[in-house]
């Protein structure tokens, strides 16, 4: 059988396509791509002529079934996305699943995902975290899932369009409070990247001020819940108490 390849590809500047990245795309019998006209372009930058199948939401169940038949026959095959790491909100989950459960072997070929680039230089908690993708586009079902957020201690990482960043900041702000630590991370390795970092309420407030920062791709970090002293006060408090009455029980 041959081999699928899970090839990462620029979020932005070209220059971080990785060198094995682009051997392998040469060297394979077909590269499935989100958008093959947007893939063409990249890969006619790099002088790679290798043919290109569309494989994207709306197909990929149907171009899966396809795709592992190529594999089974002995063809190795690349699989990218329009930017960035494949699967990472992005299609290629059934292909990737119907391989490995064929035994197929599907080998990474790891470069830029914004998630991990907007995490590295964000200033929160790196150790740990929650990627939680694109939240849902309506207001009450965005306010529900970051409530379920709300208390978690590691950092939170999502990805937003820029025409919902305002109205998904005004929510973090409303169900986190004012005064959580935020990074918006901006057009990443592009000319016009930008970060800024401030408490939920001051970002947003800075978001509308400034319409430019409503443009272009983006990644939004949310610091994790921290119990405040009033909480922690509380806890002790509650601990004492119980406590005593145990002390009075036996
Ligand atoms: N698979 C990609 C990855 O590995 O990052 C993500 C694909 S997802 C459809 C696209 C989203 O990723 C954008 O809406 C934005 O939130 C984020 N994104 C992609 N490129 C970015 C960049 N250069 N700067 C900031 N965010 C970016």
């Amino acid at each position: 059988t041959g081999t699928l390849y899970v090839v990462a590809t620029p979020i932005g500047n070209l220059e971080d396509i990785s060198a094995r990245a682009l051997r392998v795309l040469r060297e394979v019998s077909l590269i499935a791509a989100e958008d093959t006209r947007h893939s063409r372009k990249l890969l006619a930058h790099f002088a790679i002529d290798t043919p290109l199948m569309a494989c994207h939401e709306h197909n990929e169940r149907a171009t899966s079934a396809h795709l592992l038949e190529r594999l089974q026959q002995g063809q190795d095959l690349a699989l990218i996305s329009d930017a960035g790491t494949p699967l990472i909100s992005d299609p290629g989950y059934p292909l990737v699943q119907q391989a490995r459960a064929a035994g197929i072997a599907v080998v990474p070929i790891p470069g830029a995902c914004a998630l991990i680039a907007a995490l590295s230089v964000s200033g929160l908690p790196a150790d740990g975290f929650i990627f939680d993708g694109f939240l849902p586009s309506k207001t009450t079902a965005r306010r529900a899932r970051l409530e379920q957020l709300a208390r978690q201690s590691q950092t939170l990482i999502f990805y937003e369009a820029p025409h919902r960043l305002l109205a998904c900041l005004t929510d973090m702000t409303e169900v986190f409070g004012d005064d959580r630590p935020a990074v918006l991370a901006r057009e990443l390795t592009k000319t016009f990247e930008t970060l800024i970092s401030a408490p939920l309420a001051r970002l947003q407030r800075q978001v509308t001020e400034n319409t430019q920062q409503q443009r272009g791709e983006c990644v939004l970090l949310v610091g994790g819940f921290k119990e405040d002293s009033a909480d922690k006060a509380l806890g002790s408090e509650a601990l004492h108490l119980l406590d005593l009455l145990l002390q009075e029980l036996s």
